[in-house]
């Protein structure tokens, strides 16, 4: 399909989809077998070759917006990271690993790798510099993640970039919290580009998945790799993803001005001790993160006063949901302390940050008035 100039709106909305010859309906059509020819075709389809015509749909919509050649869907954010880590990392190889990443990839990192012959290291901070200390002879990937979680911490991409090119080493990104609508990394230099897709891209809390999206070539090593580990995502949810970024960029941009218009309610508010927004000012990588980012995404977090029952208090809201996930169009808030950083201590969570009276608030596309509201008759 000739979608190259397309902007991001038209992308969404009709990258990748099938057209329904046989019925010339609107939509891609689901395609639901697990068993294709094998004679005289070019291409063997079957759903752990992630090549059935629904997972090429939506992969090829995930290819367009993150200005990729090839991006595949998998079943969880967990097995795109997975597959993606493996493809490239085998015994006696090293990583170097961002201080600050998700919960569930610092474990696969800790409990797997050594078990496999893996060596990890992870950095000091978020600065590019001690990325480069880290490196090794045997370093074969450098693996980022930004804006972070909880504290939407910023990594300069493009200077992890080049530590990493002047070093002949492969970058891989958690892009999760921005989305493709607000940051692509392959055009600051990254390789590879991860999603969970249970997030942002599915949006509406009703979908597992994962994205990986590079060139022709490094898709070709994890594809090999993919059809061992079976990490594939099923044609009705290659569909239900394809459907729901059709609205992405609208929904990103709602997000993005709710965000913003919620940090800087809280930042003004008299109960609330600190506000992290890579979109306010006061944010110490708000320059990074505006040169970056397209826009500064709908993940916020920020502390109480001490005085604040944060139970009580989550308790208490009759709109925004205390809940696990986050990027759902359904405002949530959560506890780090309580989820994520559990099992530190609260010396330790303080040192870092994640205190017991901060909360990481997904900021919904609802009414930013009914949003406020909700916090001040909670309060
Ligand atoms: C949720 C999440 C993941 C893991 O994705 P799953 O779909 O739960 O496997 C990875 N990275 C980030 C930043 C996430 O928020």
């Amino acid at each position: 399909m000739k979608n190259n100039n397309w902007g991001r709106y038209t992308q969404c909305t009709h990258s990748g989809e099938i057209k329904d010859t046989q019925f010339g309906g609107a939509v891609s059509p689901i395609y639901m077998a697990t068993s294709y020819p094998y004679m005289e075709v070019e291409t063997k389809r079957y759903p752990r070759y992630f090549n059935t015509p629904n997972q090429e749909a939506v992969g090829k919509k995930i290819a367009a917006l993150e200005h990729a050649e090839i991006a595949m869907p998998f079943a969880s954010g967990m097995a795109a990271i997975s597959t993606a880590l493996f493809a490239f990392l085998s015994a006696g190889d090293h990583v170097v690993v961002q201080n600050e990443i998700y919960g569930g990839t610092f474990n696969l990192i800790v409990e797997e790798f050594e078990k496999m012959g893996i060596d990890y290291s992870f950095t000091k901070s978020l600065a590019p510099a001690d990325f480069e200390k880290e490196i090794r002879k045997t370093t074969k990937l450098i693996y980022l993640e930004t804006p972070s979680n909880p504290l939407l911490s910023i990594t300069d991409i493009k200077g992890v970039v080049d530590v990493a090119k002047r070093h002949h080493i492969l970058t891989a990104i958690d892009n999760t919290f921005a989305s493709p609508i607000n940051q692509t990394p392959i055009d600051l230099g990254v390789d590879i580009v991860i999603h969970s897709a249970t997030k942002y891209l599915g949006g509406h809390s009703d979908i597992s998945a994962g994205t990986v999206a590079s060139t022709a070539e490094i898709m070709e090593k994890i594809w090999h790799k993919s059809k061992n580990l079976g990490g594939n995502l099923s044609d009705f949810m290659c569909y239900l993803l394809e459907r729901s970024i059709k609205t992405l960029g609208v929904r990103v941009d709602r997000h993005n001005q709710n965000a913003q218009a919620m940090a800087e309610f809280l930042l003004a508010h008299p109960s609330v001790a600190k506000v992290y927004y890579p979109g306010l000012p006061s944010h110490p990588n708000h320059a990074l993160a505006k040169a970056q980012m397209h826009g500064f995404g709908g993940m916020l977090s920020f502390e109480f006063n001490a005085e604040v029952d944060v139970i009580k208090f989550q308790n208490k809201l009759a709109l925004i949901k205390p809940s696990m996930s986050l990027a759902g169009v359904e405002s949530t808030m959560l506890l780090p302390s309580k989820t994520s950083h559990s099992l530190l201590t609260a010396e330790q969570r303080t040192a870092i940050g994640v205190t017991d009276n901060l909360l990481r608030f997904s900021v919904g596309i609802e009414d930013v008035k009914d949003l406020q509201h909700d916090i001040e008759q909670a309060l």
